[in-house]
């Protein structure tokens, strides 16, 4: 057992001075344990080396004699919520203990307090409620019992009794009697007989961390109206959910079953404009249940030289404090374009987005950089060589079954005519190459084209409409090739992006 120097303990003690020798302490020895004796002792001591060593020493011998009972009386007497006492042979073994109990901890540790007994079998471990209750967590590979009054409760590995005064913990054989108010003038040994491992302070940023993050998750589901687009929501891009499952999601919601694998923190998705990168992205951000940050790249570009660094650093700095994170950066060509380092400006943003996720991983947080963009051959090389963006995954244009699988999403919640021609439209938006926007776009146009025809507008205008009329609505094949017309002149008027493109 590992003796505190003297000068650590927080008593009023009076300094001993011995005119004729300094050799011997004042202290008489007890053969049995005495608490009067050890506290008088105590008080006497001297800081002089020789007697304070004897005195250590006579403390020891007199706490090694000190009853299990007193000396975890004094702890339990004196134990906080959040605080955890340990007691048995070997702090080491009790360890695998700890973590099968933790379904059952109903408070953050805050401080491990381990008092050693040699004599003690097996391990149990003592947890204050928040309303002063004393939880027994059985840490043994085998079954506890309690025995209160003239009944025995068994508690299995593992699990947790609330304890009163006067139970009695039995493990192998060996009887704990629970005393917690009989030994309150021997806390003042506390640290010689036990040994207090504080995470006070590492508790205290993470709940800070866990109550921003209840704090955030509030808010946006709030504002969200709870309508969460998650991977069901995506069409017809199965393989590249795969992947983001294995490299993002997975990692972010089994980080143990990654520990030995070199987890990517950036990646590109690359691939035509309306394809679903950042619903996609979004999507991945509700399924991990992670915090999601969306950004334009060239909305943090700002012409005040060095602001849109500040920018980035400031993005990195919130994503740490309510991480898990995911950012998104769409139009990541407009940040990291190829500047054939001519752009002394640009290439000191990049500079800092790569230092922002060297910082990342170097500190372990846990976020994810996505980059998007259209024109992948833009990127400046630096980003993509860095091997902080290592990972460039491709988001196709949809294929026939890829258009009906978003057809089907997007017509999920709409009034569908019965006798809707669902493969002749599915051929035209494919001829037409539509991409997931393009889709989003058609059926919603049809939606409006149906009401015109329904005359549902006028009757809002009029507000003569009622929920018979809404009940009574439907999309029909009509109303589809009209939004199909539509949707090929406007392309052609506009022809650079989809016009399904949601802005
Ligand atoms: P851009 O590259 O132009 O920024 P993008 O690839 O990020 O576009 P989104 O903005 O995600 O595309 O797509 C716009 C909308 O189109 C989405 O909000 C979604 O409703 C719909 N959409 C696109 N692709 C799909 C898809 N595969 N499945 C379901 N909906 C999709």
């Amino acid at each position: 057992m590992r003796i505190n120097p003297i000068i650590n303990f927080n008593v009023n003690k009076q300094t001993y001075t011995n005119n004729n020798t300094h050799t011997q302490p004042i202290i008489q020895k007890h053969d049995n344990f005495n608490l009067n004796s050890l506290n008088s002792t105590y008080n006497q001591i001297s800081f002089q080396a020789n007697i304070a060593d004897e005195a250590n020493k006579y403390i020891a011998e007199t706490l090694a004699k000190i009853p299990l009972k007193h000396r975890l009386g004094a702890l339990l007497d004196a134990f906080a919520p959040g605080d955890l006492i340990v007691l048995g042979k070997n702090f080491e073994k009790a360890k695998e203990g700890l973590f099968n109990a933790i379904p059952y901890m109903e408070n953050p540790i805050k401080k491990v307090i381990f008092m050693p007994d040699q004599k003690f079998k097996g391990y149990v471990g003592f947890m204050r409620d928040w309303d002063w209750g004393i939880q027994a967590f059985n840490l043994n590979k085998f079954d506890m019992t309690l025995a209160r009054d003239e009944k025995r409760y068994i508690i299995e590995p593992g699990k947790a009794i609330n304890i009163l005064d006067n139970d009695i913990i039995e493990t192998q054989g060996y009887l704990l009697d629970i005393k917690p108010q009989e030994s309150d003038s021997l806390l003042q040994f506390a640290n010689d007989f036990s040994q207090t491992h504080n995470f006070s302070i590492d508790l205290s940023n993470e709940i800070e961390k866990v109550n921003t993050k209840i704090l955030n998750k509030m808010f946006t589901e709030s504002t969200e109206n709870n309508t969460k687009i998650t991977f069901k929501d995506v069409g017809g891009q199965d393989k590249l959910i795969e992947e983001l499952k294995k490299s993002i999601l997975y990692p972010l919601k089994f980080p143990e079953a990654y520990s030995t694998f070199d987890v990517n923190k950036g990646f590109i998705l690359y691939g035509p404009p309306g394809t679903g990168k950042t619903h996609i992205a979004r999507a991945l951000a509700n399924e991990a249940n992670v915090n999601f940050v969306s950004l334009n790249g060239s909305e943090m570009e700002s012409k005040w030289v060095g602001e849109s660094e500040e920018n980035w650093r400031n993005l990195f700095n919130s994503a740490k404090e309510k991480q898990p994170t995911i950012i998104f950066v769409d139009e990541m060509d407009s940040v990291a374009k190829s500047r054939g380092g001519k752009d002394v400006h640009g290439d000191k943003v990049v500079n800092q987005i790569l230092t922002l996720m060297t910082d990342i991983d170097n500190n372990k947080d846990n976020i994810i950089v996505i980059g998007a963009t259209n024109n992948f051959e833009a990127l400046d090389k630096a980003i993509i060589r860095s091997g902080r963006f290592s990972k460039h995954l491709e988001v196709k244009m949809p294929d026939k079954e890829g258009l009906s699988k978003i057809f089907d999403i997007h017509t999920r919640k709409k009034p569908i005519d019965r006798n809707l021609n669902k493969d002749k439209i599915i051929q035209k938006l494919s001829d037409l190459k539509c991409s997931g926007a393009d889709v989003k776009y058609i059926v919603n146009e049809a939606h409006s084209i149906g009401y015109d025809r329904m005359g549902i507008y006028e009757k809002m205008e009029n507000e003569t409409l009622t929920s018979k009329d809404l009940r009574s609505f439907y999309i029909t094949n009509e109303d589809f090739d009209k939004a199909i017309e539509k949707f090929v002149e406007t392309r052609n008027s506009t022809d650079r992006k989809p016009i399904g493109f949601n802005r």
